[in-house]
């Protein structure tokens, strides 16, 4: 049956975002007004700067937008590219609102952004313009531990975060919290083991999660498990690097295909993702790499024949104009908003099954919450239990010991057994940990709703109706 919410043209991205909603409030029994309340942005706040830059002035345009404050602070990345607007960011902050809801890390949503190309500006040039891009925010609790928390995004890493905490610092000496006015920061700036493959990591651990569920693989006309499964990759930073890494070294999966800026890679037996990264890292492009077929128009290679899809760079790659070619029975959306509100509509009713943004790339604002949860309880996780742990872990495996000596060696421990057990957890395990359990869970909550309601035929309907409905149940308690 053909949706009444489906498009006829090509929507933009935060038109995309709004068709989504839309399709599942509608199945909500929202109070009057309720519906548009949560829809909307909040806030935008434009700011144009200038920093003196090889002897003139360069003026820059960034954004904030918070989108939701149901809960504060409110939380989402900061964005640098020059493909940065208004429209992006608050498209970004909305789903950042919803994100946070459906993975329960207890933030609002918001999203910035400034127009730049990060690699037509040296270090110390992209220092100036980071600080004072930050300094701007500042000033207006737009960055602040209990307001607004930003984090990286596209074009953004440890390195920008530990200056804009540093810049912070500079403008709230008193401050106790001040390292929380910020997630994402490198370890020796008050950051978290893990942060960095978070996203990455998020994806591996749902796509886990899915092949946990035999209903779930059969909706997508896929058996067994991510064992040998042929996957292509979108984008190879930092998400789609660190999910191609794990999928093919931990899960047996076969990296098929990566597509990249300059053009794309296929291998039938499988691309070597470390290999791949490094030939990039050295050369600035995939082209020449040895060992695998190079196709210059990338985003034909959207199309190739695999299991598992994982667009991992910009929004709207899948969209109306290819959607009907892409073979993938099922997708993972690594990035944010890759796939159209049409091309969506059209891959539906095709009976792909994607696994929306909103969940999938859930693993870095999750962690960003127990690196913020850090800073604020001023201790590393672990630091207390570990060697606890480990002390009562002794006991077991020395009783244990004592017992097999005394009934034979038939009964003694499995190789490795007592070297795993005696460990006790550090902080990444502790942070993966954390994240598995996340991600298993909301996994959980998502799938529940697609399968128990006759009106929900997709996993990103079902991803909607449980953020709005727990959005809604904290405005509600406000007294809304
Ligand atoms: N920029 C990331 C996102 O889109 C991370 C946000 C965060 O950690 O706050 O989810």
């Amino acid at each position: 049956m053909s949706d009444p919410n489906a498009p006829s043209f090509e929507p933009s991205f935060r038109e995309s975002v709004d068709i989504m909603f839309n399709r599942a409030v509608a199945l909500m029994d929202l109070p009057p007004g309720l519906e548009e309340k949560i829809r909307v942005c909040n806030a935008t706040y434009t700011v144009r700067f200038g920093v003196r830059l090889r002897g003139k002035i360069e003026t820059f345009t960034g954004y904030r937008s918070v989108h939701s404050e149901h809960m504060e602070p409110v939380k989402g990345g900061i964005r640098f590219s020059l493909g940065v607007n208004q429209n992006e960011v608050e498209a970004l902050a909305a789903l950042m609102s919803y994100k946070c809801a459906l993975v329960e890390t207890p933030f609002g949503g918001s999203k910035g952004g400034l127009c730049i190309d990060p690699r037509a500006w040296d270090d110390d040039e992209m220092e100036k313009i980071t600080r004072r891009f930050a300094y701007e925010l500042i000033k207006r609790d737009l960055i602040n531990p209990s307001q607004n928390v930003p984090a990286p995004d596209m074009g953004t890493g440890e390195r920008e975060m530990a200056w804009i905490a540093d810049q912070y610092k500079r403008m709230n000496t008193t401050d106790i919290n001040g390292a929380a006015c910020v997630t994402g920061k490198p370890i020796n700036a008050g950051g978290i083991q893990g942060r960095v493959e978070a996203t990455g990591r998020g994806v591996q651990y749902a796509l886990q999660e899915f092949f946990r569920h035999p209903e779930d693989i059969k909706a997508a006309g896929l058996s067994g498990t991510l064992d040998g499964k042929r996957i292509v990759v979108q984008g190879l930073g930092n998400v789609g690097y660190h999910a191609a890494k794990f999928l093919s070294e931990e899960d047996g999966s076969i990296i098929t295909g990566i597509i990249e800026r300059d053009g794309a890679l296929t291998e039938a037996g499988g691309l070597d993702v470390e290999a791949v990264h490094k030939w990039i890292a050295k050369n600035g492009g995939i082209k020449d790499y040895p060992g695998a077929t190079y196709v210059k128009d990338g985003a034909k290679v959207l199309e190739l024949d695999c299991d598992i899809l994982i667009p991992a760079a910009l929004e709207g790659v899948i969209n109306m104009g290819n959607a009907a070619n892409v073979k993938a029975p099922l997708i993972i959306e690594a990035a944010n908003g890759p796939v159209t509100a049409g091309a969506d509509e059209f891959l539906r009713e095709k009976g792909c099954v994607i696994i929306p943004d909103m969940y999938a790339n859930a693993g870095g604002v999750t962690v960003s919450y127990f690196e913020w949860v850090k800073n604020l309880s001023h201790i590393r996780f672990g630091r207390m239990q570990r060697r606890q742990e480990e002390a009562r872990h002794e006991l077991i495996v020395g009783e244990l010991q004592r017992l097999s000596e005394h009934l034979g060696d038939q009964w003694s421990m499995t190789p490795n057994f007592k070297q795993k057990y005696l460990r006790g957890a550090g902080e990444l395990e502790l942070v993966r940990s954390g994240l598995d359990d996340t991600m298993r869970t909301a996994y959980q909550a998502m799938r529940e709703v697609w399968h128990s309601r006759d009106d929900v035929h997709d996993l990103r309907t079902a991803a909607y109706l449980v953020s709005i409905g727990r959005i809604a149940s904290s405005y509600k308690a406000k007294g809304l």
